[in-house]
């Protein structure tokens, strides 16, 4: 679904980290370090953070601290929490980032590009009429970290 948008050279690197490291979501989800790992919110059954190799700016993920690798694995009580977790990231990305649109979805399988296989998580993509278009103008990694650490602090203020 978003391979369409758009190519992001970085996320060659996230690729190859997750080969190597298991399941960093796991990981995320059990660390403590949440300004380290861009995780914004913790939630009852999901957490939101920052992708760290995004399709674009303010790109969030809303991941279930359990390790399930479809939606059918979720209980009622998850799929509650995650849905209302993902309408308040919109409505928070509204506040600080002022998008146009949202491209909101799961990338289940490799097929389908997922690039975390067997723990799901649901994308948020904030776009901008001709986004496509200004993104490779921050396809310097060093720029990207700096815009992550921007986005994050002003995010960080609005899920506080
Ligand atoms: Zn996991």
């Amino acid at each position: 679904m978003f391979d369409e948008i758009m190519f992001r050279p970085w996320r060659i690197i996230y690729l190859q980290q997750e080969k190597e490291n298991g399941c960093i979501l796991c990981a995320i989800a059990n660390s403590e370090n949440d300004v380290q790992n861009l995780v914004l919110l913790r939630s009852k059954h999901c957490f939101v953070m920052l992708n760290r190799y995004p399709y674009n700016i303010g790109h969030l993920m809303v991941v279930p601290y359990e390790h399930l690798n479809s939606i059918g694995s979720l209980q009622e009580g998850e799929m509650v929490d995650i849905m209302k977790t993902v309408s308040l990231s919109m409505d928070n990305l509204k506040t600080v980032l002022n998008p146009q649109g949202f491209n909101l979805g799961v990338n289940i399988g490799k097929a389908a590009g997922a690039g975390i296989e067997n723990h799901i998580h649901f994308h948020i993509v904030p776009r901008w009429e001709g986004d496509t278009n200004f993104m490779p103008v921050i396809s310097d990694i060093k720029i990207l970290g700096e815009a992550l650490d921007d986005t994050y602090r002003r995010l960080k203020g609005v899920f506080s």
